[in-house]
This record gives C-alpha cells, structure tokens and sequence, in this order.
C-alpha cells in the first residue's frame, strides 16, 4: 500500500526529518507534501522536502496569520523556483476562529490567489465558517470562481461545510481531501460529505500535528496514522483499502501534476 499524505505540518519540535518520514513509510505513507502555514514554515516545509524522498511542500499564509502578514508577498518568490514545489498554501478563509480581520484574510488569500495562478501551481485552501453561517464559503467561492475560470484548480482541504457548498466547489474542478475528522463520533456531517465526492477528486490528509484521528484523538497527530484515516475512509466506501490508496494516490499525483520517481 502506498499512500499520500497531502497535508501535513512539520515543526520544528518534531522528531528529525529522516525519523519522522520513516516511521510514515512503515506505516504504508510513501508520499508526503507538507504544507506551509506562514514564511518560516514554509521553509521548514522546503528543507523538509528537499531531505526526503517521495516529498513535496507547499508555501503560503495560512488565514489566522493573515493579520500578522504585512510584508509584500514577493518574499515568497524564493519558493518559486523550487523543483519540490507542489502548490500554493496552506491559504484561504477562516471565520470561525476569526483570527484574523476579514479584509486582511480576503487581501492575503487573494494575492495568493494570484501568485498561484501566474505561476500555474495549484492552490490548497483553508475555508471555515461559524456554524449555519455561510459568509467565509460565499466570499472564497467569489475568489476561487474568478481563479478556476482562469484555469486554476484547488483543494479543500479538510473541508467541513455542508454538502450544497462542497458540491458548489466540486462545480468549480475542486478536489476535496479527507482527514482524521472523518473519525469523530459527531461529524456525520463529513461522512455524508464523502458520499458527494466524486472518486476522482478524492485526497487523504492528517492536517498532523493536528486532528489525529480516532483512537489517537487529542495527541499529536503524525502522518503514519494516515493509515488509519485511510482504513476508516474504505470502510465508509466499503472499497478495499488498498484500492482506495492507489485511487487517492493516483489523485494526488495528476491534481499536483507531479511524478512518482523525485
Ligand atoms: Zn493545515
């Protein structure tokens, strides 16, 4: 089994890289993008993948740092010509925690937004909003409307609103990527969400250190455990889990228009 982690978070507390990525590949996790969430970690993303092989990076702003971004964002032009980068992100809009005044996440998101489509690279997207709210989901769908009908293409990821929305976006090409929240006693909500996913637009992701998933909820998340998320998300599709890897693998592979031998 050979499965892809699309979105995962190295920190510089983690364990070193090489033992970090092996304890994945024991786990049947043969591909990995970590994401980048504000400049630094984004290197840390770079430098990660650069000692790995089978790994890609993203670079972007995430929405609760949008505030704190002032600096042009041409800084990130350093990622650009980087063979292991894979996309733009981890970017978008987060009205749920509202870390971040509104305008300055839409100013952020959408000079991402930008960058990713001059430079042809495919955008990961954070979208959250307040329970039966909508506003974050209208305000990124006008975004990535303009984006996608440039030719753009995006993923949700660890996407969490309600069906209509996510069949709105699957309308615009998105591909939705699946993690450990899927586990969670309360949200049937995004059980019901993979039924409305299209096989071919389906990812995994552990989103580590965050939202590990059932049994491991509350802990550090690490993407071996993708393993799990990936058995848990067969068993809901009662499709065996390897077929599964090799289908959410096989998506990864053409969305971020990578190959298997970096
Ligand atoms: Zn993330």
């Amino acid at each position: 089994m050979e499965l892809f982690d699309t979105h995962f978070h190295y920190y510089k507390e983690d364990e070193t890289v090489s033992s970090y990525a092996e304890k994945a590949r024991r786990a049947g996790v043969r591909y990995l993008l970590a994401a980048g969430a504000d400049f630094e970690e984004s290197r840390l993303a770079r430098n990660f993948s650069n000692q790995t092989s089978g790994c890609w990076f993203s670079a972007g702003v995430h929405p609760h740092a949008a505030s704190l971004f002032t600096a042009d964002i041409s800084m990130f032009d350093e990622f650009l010509p980087e063979p292991r980068l894979a996309a733009i992100g981890e970017v978008g809009l987060d009205y749920f925690y509202e870390n971040s005044e509104r305008p300055a996440q839409k100013k952020v998101f959408s000079a991402f937004v930008e960058m990713a489509l001059k430079n042809k690279l495919p955008l990961i997207v954070h979208c959250r909003d307040k329970l039966d709210k909508d506003d974050a989901y209208e305000d990124a769908f006008g975004i990535l409307s303009g984006f996608a009908g440039q030719g753009g293409k995006f993923v949700l990821h660890c996407f969490t609103g309600t069906n209509e929305w996510c069949l709105k976006f699957l309308e615009l090409g998105a591909f939705v990527s699946v993690g450990g929240i899927i586990t969670f006693p309360k949200a049937a909500n995004v059980r019901e969400l993979l039924k409305a996913i299209p096989d071919d637009r389906l990812l995994l992701e552990t989103d580590s250190p965050y939202l590990a998933p059932v049994p491991h909820r509350g802990t550090r998340n690490h993407p071996e455990y993708l393993a799990i998320i990936a058995g848990y998300v067969a068993g809901q599709k009662k499709m065996p889990v390897e077929k599964l890897a090799e289908l959410t693998t096989d998506n990864a592979f053409r969305f971020f228009k990578m190959t298997k031998d970096a």
